[in-house]
């Protein structure tokens, strides 16, 4: 069994993550929107060997040029789905990757469209990188698809390993967590998220990552299936929503148009 990998989130811009992911020596770094977190984070005893990406929004690509110029040798992992940016190693669902430059530490790929067509995210060392699919209590805008693109990639998540930290590529928990109550006001264990979540981040800290198994129990997206989610969104919707991708999609339009 592989290792797990050693996470660190860098704040950026706004609300984003960028991902240092670290086995020994070797980093790899996850959607780095600005190279600058990135170089203040690295020292001289940590090589940089690969640049990963989920997808190619501004804020998860925009240091990718400036790193390139500082770690030539990096390799850059991203989407087959979409315009080829950077013209190096190009990859797609089923792919198995070994960014770290380990043979015990690769990266399984899972093609999760809906955000953008050209979403991918990334599995190992005990670690999801979840891009804009996945938050923490919430889940991606539906830029280029639609909820049968969503519940394909809850369905990839629940074919997962529930242990996995969630490395997501936003800090929209406190946000989330106010629409999450709308639909579920009196689950326990999101009651309990908030009143530890907000905590984190009056301390300054980062709610991320999660784990997988404990986005199952308060997550509404991915709580389609749980009669409560849905009778509050039978309720929202003011008619029966007879499966799950129904439900997604009136927790998706409600989510978009909540204040
Ligand atoms: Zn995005």
């Amino acid at each position: 069994m592989q290792d797990r990998l050693d996470i660190t989130p860098l704040p950026s811009g706004k609300d984003n993550y960028i991902w240092v992911a670290r086995a020994g020596p070797h980093t790899i770094v996850v959607d780095p929107g600005e190279a600058q977190p990135v170089i203040d984070h690295l020292d001289d005893s940590h090589k940089l060997r690969a640049i990963v990406l989920t997808h190619k929004h501004d804020d998860h690509i925009g240091g990718v040029a400036e790193l390139m110029d500082r770690f030539p040798r990096a390799n850059i992992y991203e989407s087959k789905y979409s315009e080829t940016l950077f013209d190096d190693i190009v990859i797609g669902e089923g792919d198995e990757v070994r960014p770290i430059g380990l043979d015990d530490q690769t990266l399984k790929i899972h093609h999760a469209p809906g955000h953008t067509r050209d979403h991918l995210i990334y599995v190992g060392g005990g670690v999801l990188f979840s891009g804009d699919l996945l938050f923490s209590c919430g889940c991606g805008r539906l830029f280029e698809g639609d909820e049968t693109d969503l519940a394909n990639g809850v369905r990839i998540l629940e074919g997962l390993d529930h242990n996995l930290e969630v490395c997501a590529g936003h800090e929209y928990t406190l946000d989330n967590i106010r629409f999450a109550k709308e639909v579920e006001p009196n689950n326990p264990a999101l009651l309990a998220w908030e009143r530890k979540a907000a905590k984190l981040r009056a301390e300054g800290k980062p709610t991320l990552p999660t784990t997988l198994g404990d986005e199952f129990t308060y997550n509404p997206f991915l709580r389609a299936g749980v009669d409560a989610v849905r009778q509050a969104a039978e309720k929202h919707a003011g008619e029966p929503l007879g499966t799950k991708t129904q439900v997604l999609r009136v927790l998706r339009a409600w989510k978009d148009d909540f204040k």
